[in-house]
């Protein structure tokens, strides 16, 4: 080789090698940032997510079904094509602005939630403690920083045709009619399948969650209180659209064993497909505000509830993502 096309031999090997290591800087600059955003689930994907075409299999293995102590077990487990979020950059306009966050991943079930986005739906009352607007709304959003008013009472409060785990009347065995017709469905389903379930504790009222949330404080003190049971006003069990279940093999309990259950897992499976989620994700204590409940169910109605086990979000976080886009619509 001569010298000149030695010189040049060299040139080019640097090209290439800092070409690489360029392209090596950038990826592992963008990792960062993705992973520790919420929203990095909504990395676009070949197919639209707002046809919930999932399979019975994939929707709702998430937190809950996890069958040991791993933090993000469901994400890598079930969800390959979207582990390589890095791949599909080159396709997306702007990356360097949009790399601080991705783009929220569009759902046609956003558009359900365009009454109920929580930035509208509150209001300050003369305490200052922020309450609820829209508390009648199927769509609702209950937290600790969402309050329902005291005197929130459902209307259509019914008794759901399912079995329950004690017997007699009690006000805790009733559901709005919506989420009482959609229990009932869920039941079949598990009936069907040879799971047996119960339904432990629906409806409850202000009046009755206050004196659980002061009996759990005088039990456990109030730290733990407030991890494990709500402030009255702060419960989705008054809203009426929520059921707590368990099964035998737990004695009816309702503890986090639950969630390693044959029933526990088919519910966390099967939940979606009748519109309900599980509410407290394990994991997600610091979105939620609360431990992990396998046992507690919210209905919000199918396509919602679909849309939310396909993300593998918490409800906080679908809010907030339907808000982000629905201003980026406006
Ligand atoms: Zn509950």
């Amino acid at each position: 080789m001569k010298k000149r096309n030695r010189k040049i031999a060299a040139a080019l090997g640097i090209v290439i090698i800092g070409g690489i290591w360029y392209n090596g800087a950038q990826s592992s600059k963008a990792l960062p940032s993705e992973q520790a955003s919420p929203t990095s689930s909504f990395t676009p994907l070949p197919s639209p997510s707002d046809e919930p075409s999932q399979s019975p299999e994939s929707p709702s293995p998430s937190a809950s079904q996890a069958p040991d102590k791993s933090p993000k077990p469901s994400a890598s487990a079930s969800n390959p094509p979207t582990a390589k979020p890095t791949e599909t950059k080159p396709t997306e306009s702007t990356p360097p602005t949009e790399a601080v966050k991705p783009p929220v991943k569009e759902s046609a079930a956003f558009e359900l939630l365009a009454d109920s986005l929580p930035g509208s739906t509150v209001r300050k009352n003369k305490q200052g403690l922020a309450v609820i607007t829209n508390a009648s709304s199927l769509y609702v959003l209950v937290n600790k920083q969402r309050n329902l008013a005291s005197d929130y009472v459902p209307k259509d409060l019914i008794v759901p045709d399912v079995p329950f785990s004690f017997s007699g009347d009690s006000p805790k065995k009733q559901m709005r009619k919506a989420a009482a017709k959609a229990l009932e469905s869920l039941f079949k389903a598990a009936k069907d399948d040879g799971i047996k379930l119960k339904a432990v504790s629906g409806y409850r009222s202000y009046a009755t969650q206050k004196s659980i949330f002061d009996s759990n404080v005088k039990r456990k003190g109030e730290k733990v209180a407030n991890r494990t049971s709500a402030r009255p006003g702060q419960s989705e069990h008054q809203t009426g659209l929520a059921m707590d279940i368990s099964s035998a093999s737990v004695g009816y309990a309702l503890e986090e064993s639950f969630g390693k259950t044959k029933e526990g897992q088919w519910l966390a499976k099967h939940a979606a497909e009748h519109g309900f989620i599980i509410r407290y994700l394990k994991g997600k204590e610091s979105v939620t505000g609360y431990s992990y409940e396998p046992w507690h169910v919210r209905f919000v109605g199918k396509e919602i509830a679909e849309d939310i086990a396909n993300k593998k979000v918490t409800l906080e976080q679908y809010f907030e993502d339907a808000e982000t886009a629905m201003a980026r619509k406006a």
